[in-house]
């Protein structure tokens, strides 16, 4: 039934189609509906003569290459929100970036609250760039209909091409109509250059960030433990912070309103910590020994070598340190005053001054941010309190050293050790023997750097190994759980050869305090 050979003119097209049907009539009776419409059926279209036949399979080609092209060229937007948008305020910048190779023919945004679709933006030029990005407000403003509460925000961008695929994001979002209001707790907080206190605090309105202020540094609210309402900021007032400095409690919300109370604070001005000075004198064997192990593969003068590392090396090193403040717990991970290295001496203590004195000339100044406590050689280094190991590896100037943290951005660091028996990740108990200490890193003997940071400012620990410390200042105001005021370390390991200067200024404020406030201790 194939292959009839015939003239090439369409004209002749109808009485070969008449043709074809009184052959099919005959031969194919089974079939005769498949015919009856012979220009539709796939059937007849092979009966077709050939050059016709041709003809419509070239059309059918051209339009499925076509449609093939346009579908392989067209895309759908990929539309993306950045996660910050959470709620909408008043006016609410809005970011969104949009890819699509073929460019976007439209862009709309809308905020759907109740069941009703407000549209917040169209974007009236066509961009053909494939990746491009936008931004608009949103918010009551602009639209007035919107109620404090949940809400939807949709993205809709339509796609610069023949298909004109549309690609949509959606976020749940909160209309915050009023900004954030502060309430912070009444009692005077007494403020020590380099230690720690605790405020706390209560946050109305719509708010996604909140915490403490001091100077430039942010301390996070926590909500208060045991399911208590309001807040908590376990904060620090750093040993170099400008002693005019006003703690203040802040609050933010995305919709872009900050809101800011002052703490009221007492600075007793006379009582603060006196930094010491010191001449530390830097032999050839300890420069040499220094910049061997933490500049093995430099080259040029010692002096200037061991500087480098003194200076930038402890910087880079203190700033992975303050980094490990997002590695904390939402929880106290302890519940007794924090121990003292057992029989340790004292060598060094929280921001001393050190002068490097080099062949009688003073060729560098850093500030010594920890205890060194020394005791024998290779003594077992053992956990301030119990936590979770968050770092254990060699850091720099600091030597092989563990990280533990023990919630709510406060963690104890230690220094220098010869060897390392805790890994990341591992809870840690009270007194638990970690590794061993030795003079790895920047040490010119066997002892341990024991340090403290709260919320990666470095601080003084030695509030912490004081049980009527805690007592006042974090267990009184929040609920710390099984806190135990005879559990932990005993008084002559908590002040030993440490009671320094600052140390006994700070105790007399306190049991001052502790009179004139009706004998809280
Ligand atoms: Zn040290």
């Amino acid at each position: 039934m194939r292959m009839r050979r015939g003239p090439s003119n369409p004209r002749a097209v109808a009485p070969v189609i008449r043709l074809i049907r009184a052959e099919r009539r005959s031969a194919m009776l089974g079939h005769r509906n498949l015919i009856r419409h012979p220009v539709l059926s796939i059937t007849a279209l092979f009966g077709l003569h050939w050059d016709v036949r041709k003809l419509i399979l070239l059309a059918i080609a051209v339009f499925v290459l076509l449609f093939v092209f346009l579908v392989a060229r067209s895309a759908t937007p990929v539309v993306d929100l950045p996660l910050a948008v959470t709620s909408i305020g008043q006016a609410t910048p809005i970011t969104v970036h949009v890819r699509d190779p073929r460019g976007i023919r439209r862009l709309q945004a809308f905020v759907e609250q109740k069941g009703a679709r407000y549209e917040v933006f169209d974007m009236a030029q066509p961009s053909k760039s494939s990746e491009a990005v936008w931004n608009f407000t949103a918010g009551i403003k602009t639209t007035p209909q919107l109620h404090e509460g949940k809400a939807k925000l949709i993205v809709e961008a339509t796609s610069h091409d023949m298909l004109r695929k549309t690609g949509h994001a959606e976020r749940d979002v909160t209309v915050v109509t009023q900004p954030p209001a502060i309430n912070v707790d009444s009692e005077p907080h007494y403020l020590y250059l380099g230690m720690a206190d605790l405020a706390t605090f209560t946050v109305s309105g719509g708010w996604t960030d909140a915490g403490v202020l001091v100077g430039d540094q942010k301390f996070r609210a926590w909500p208060t433990p045991g399911g208590k309402p309001g807040l908590f900021s376990l904060y620090a007032f750093a040993w170099n912070m400008p002693t005019d400095t006003v703690p203040l409690v802040y609050a933010a919300n995305d919709a872009g309103s900050n809101v800011t109370r002052p703490l009221v604070v007492v600075f007793p001005k006379r009582e603060q910590p006196k930094y010491t000075v010191h001449d530390l004198r830097v032999s050839d064997a300890f420069m040499q020994k220094v910049i061997s192990e933490l500049d093995p593969n430099g080259t040029g003068d010692p002096v200037a070598r061991f500087v480098k590392i003194n200076s930038e090396m402890r910087r880079a090193d203190n700033k992975t340190l303050s980094d490990l403040r997002f590695k904390t717990a939402d929880k106290f991970l302890w519940s007794k005053p924090f121990i003292r290295q057992p029989h340790s001496q004292a060598e060094a203590n929280f921001a001393e001054v050190r002068n490097y004195i080099y062949q009688g000339k003073k060729i560098d100044q850093q500030v010594h941010l920890g205890y060194d406590l020394a005791v024998t050689q290779h003594v077992g280094v053992q956990a301030s309190n119990d936590g979770k190991v968050i770092y254990a590896a060699p850091l720099g100037i600091y030597g092989n050293s563990i990280v533990i943290d023990h919630g709510y951005g406060l963690q104890t660091i230690y220094g220098h050790l010869i060897r390392i028996d805790v890994h990341e990740g591992d809870a840690v108990k009270q007194g638990q023997v970690m590794g061993l200490s030795g003079q790895t890193g920047m040490a010119a003997g066997d002892h341990i750097h024991f340090a403290m940071q709260l919320d990666g400012v470095q601080i003084d620990p030695k509030e912490w190994w004081d049980a009527h410390w805690i007592k006042d200042h974090i267990a009184r105001r929040v609920d710390l759980p099984r806190f135990n005021m005879s559990s932990g370390a005993s008084p002559s390991s908590a002040h030993g050869s440490i009671a320094g200067k600052g140390f006994s200024a700070v105790t007399i404020t306190r049991d001052l305090l502790a009179s004139l406030s009706g004998g809280r201790q």
